[in-house]
């Protein structure tokens, strides 16, 4: 075996022999060892993550970013549509106190349909109606098709804002303004 001439730093020391064949092989090695280090010191190991992290808050992001995406692709659309659903049912738990069955049981007792407009979950884009709710009280009223929760919405959603534009409806032509262009 030929030895290290002192004093030579190792890359110009052609007389030392090759650890590794290949650079391949000094990387797996490279990663055993980092490995190795990492579980002997651990906190030493974890706090310079962590130093890393707060002084590279953007590339942490990245990384991520990068990371999630990775995964998601990698997933089955059943596997997606289960965490969808997974999702819907925490957020409708935190929002309302619901759970699935709930939305099968009102879903149900509506005959299948938006509680206003009669149009059915596979009319939606997303297959599902929205719960309604009162936002004074946040009780739930009922499940509504998107549209219908958005109109509800917009005119205030109040007995009064309601018939407010029950009466602009009713009135609009007759009463509150004598109006120029008839459409006929
Ligand atoms: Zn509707």
């Amino acid at each position: 075996m030929p030895r290290l001439t002192p004093g030579v730093p190792r890359k110009y020391n052609r007389t030392a022999p090759l650890k590794y064949k290949t650079p391949e092989e000094a990387k797996e090695a490279q990663k055993r060892n980092a490995r190795r280090w990492h579980l002997k010191n651990r906190d030493r190991s974890y706090a310079a993550t962590r130093a890393w992290q707060a002084r590279n808050p953007e590339k942490v992001r990245q990384n991520n970013l990068k990371w999630s995406r990775a995964k998601r692709a990698k997933m089955t659309i059943e596997e997606r549509k289960i965490i969808a659903n997974k999702r819907y049912e925490e957020a409708i738990r935190r929002k309302y106190g619901m759970g699935l069955n709930d939305y099968e049981q009102v879903l149900k007792k509506q005959n299948n349909h938006c509680a206003l407009c009669f149009r059915t979950p596979n009319q939606e884009r997303y297959k599902r109606l929205n719960w309604d709710h009162d936002p004074q009280t946040g009780q739930v009223r009922g499940l509504l098709c998107t549209p219908c929760n958005h109109a509800l919405g917009v005119l205030g959603d109040s007995p009064k804002g309601l018939t407010r534009a029950l009466t602009y409806v009713d009135n609009i032509h007759s009463t509150l303004y004598n109006w120029p262009f008839h459409a006929q």
